[in-house]
């Protein structure tokens, strides 16, 4: 049987834009979409190769089987996606959620390149996936099912090649044993193939708030050029995870009062402050958000208009849309999660007047931390909490004050300024290279 004849240019355009126009496709358009908005303000000599910012270097798609521990058999579908790697190995996190899809894993690999060059990190951006819901599987069922994806996108890590990290669903547990699997395959412990890792094993102090921290330290900073202090302002959060509790809890710590919280299992308000602490004892005892103590259960809409001072979406991306825009109740937004706005809110949240410090700048903290995680296992030489966190909040404001002041000089929103200042990079990293062959 003869198989039909295609261009390599055929089958990207082939498969690309059907990607695109897909119902899913929402995250990889809103970055197609911010690369649209900056290529205008882009160095003129870079313009020739803006191309490969659209284009993902290479997507891995992985079968993922696993015996469940009822005896039978279950595939999955998993994902790695390097978006581009001229200034680096690849770096960005693994996400498990039972809607991953390919679109999106592009999206999240794409804002890791922006992202890494934002804070001047020696990376590529990639993403990783899983199409599965963790919570559905016991302990031993994720182990095998971690253990096997690592193994079939083993070709693409390694310490100098790609490193993954935490995202959605993923703790540091997935990492030790993803770096433990491909130190099998290695015959020796390559500690630098994953961060995020447990501080017992090869792992840096400060990364577990680190993405927190982050938001928080550009909160500070942006709340200062708007003339008003972190000290008693209102914060709410949506997402109550890694990024979310870190936030809260640091937030509050900062002597800020979160008001409103709002994870999938509901949204709870306190106009005087919740008690995070409280708060998190009762998650951690698998009660839902909307038990908590000291705090008025209220509707998932209702969150969305609290009055604050700074807003955090610490969840998925997509959820900031056109209609909750247009009743956010904050005079600044701080994106923890990636992708959280989409295109057309950014726009209605820029004519009322409200500042959105982007994703690849404000989430900027765990990625940075990611990176002296990636340094200390090199070196083998461990850092104190305090360094830690004195160097990511210096690379924190230095990154936060280049962007704002490119954003001041040209008028442009903070997140057009970012992908200035990110984009130039890869793309200067691009030309210098030159095109192989
Ligand atoms: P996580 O899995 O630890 O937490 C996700 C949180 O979002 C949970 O509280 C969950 O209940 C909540 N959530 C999920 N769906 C929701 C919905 N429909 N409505 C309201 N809440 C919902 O994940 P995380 O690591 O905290 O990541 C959150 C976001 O931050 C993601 O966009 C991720 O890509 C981004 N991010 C994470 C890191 C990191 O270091 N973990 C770094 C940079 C960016």
């Amino acid at each position: 049987m003869s198989l039909p004849q295609v261009t390599l240019m055929e089958a990207k355009t082939r498969i690309l834009p059907t990607y695109a126009r897909s119902a899913e496709a929402g995250a990889w358009e809103t970055y197609l979409a911010q690369v649209e908005r900056v290529a205008p303000l882009l160095p003129k000599d870079l313009l020739r190769y803006i191309e490969t910012l659209r284009q993902p270097k290479r997507c891995l798609i992985v079968d993922v089987p696993i015996r469940l521990d009822s005896g039978a058999y279950a595939h999955f579908e998993g994902y790695r996606v390097q978006h581009n790697m001229s200034r680096g190995p690849g770096k960005g996190g693994l996400r498990y959620h039972p809607e991953v899809s390919l679109p999106e894993v592009m999206a999240l690999a794409a804002w890791m390149t922006v992202k890494n060059a934002v804070v001047n990190l020696p990376y590529g951006g990639a993403k990783g996936g899983v199409r599965v819901a963790p919570d559905a599987l016991s302990r031993a069922e994720l182990e095998r099912l971690t253990r096997r994806y690592a193994s079939e996108i083993a070709v693409l890590l390694g310490p100098d090649r790609d490193v993954p990290a935490p995202d959605v669903g993923t703790d540091e547990q997935v990492m030790a044993w993803i770096m433990d699997t491909y130190s099998m395959g290695q015959g020796s412990t390559v500690l630098g193939v994953v961060t995020g890792k447990p501080v017992s094993m090869g792992g840096s102090l400060g990364r577990r708030d680190a993405t927190g921290r982050g938001v928080v330290t550009i909160a500070r900073e942006a709340m200062g050029k708007l003339g008003a202090a972190l000290e008693g302002a209102r914060v709410a959060i949506q997402g109550f995870g890694n990024v979310g509790d870190a936030a809260a809890r640091l937030f509050s710590a900062a002597g800020a009062k979160v008001v409103a919280l709002q994870d999938h299992t509901g949204s709870i308000a306190n106009e005087s402050g919740l008690n995070v602490g409280a708060v998190r004892a009762h998650r951690a005892a698998g009660g839902t958000l909307a038990g908590a103590p000291e705090a008025r259960a209220i509707d998932a809409e209702t969150f969305w208009q609290t009055p604050c001072d700074i807003f955090v979406p610490a969840a998925l991306e997509g959820q900031l849309n056109v209609a909750r825009a247009a009743t956010l109740a904050c005079r600044l937004v701080v994106e923890g999660a990636n992708g959280p706005t989409t295109p057309e809110a950014d726009d209605v949240l820029r004519e009322r007047g409200i500042t959105i410090v982007p994703d690849v700048l404000a989430n900027a903290g765990g990625v940075t931390v990611s990176y002296f995680e990636w340094v200390q296992d090199f070196s083998s030489f461990f850092w104190s909490e305090a360094d830690v966190n004195s160097n990511l909040e210096r690379i924190m404001r230095e990154a936060f004050r280049a962007v704002w002041d490119l954003h001041a000089e040209r008028r442009i929103p903070l997140r057009t300024a970012a992908y200035v200042i990110g984009c130039t990079r890869v793309l200067e990293a691009h030309a210098v290279r030159g095109l192989y062959p």
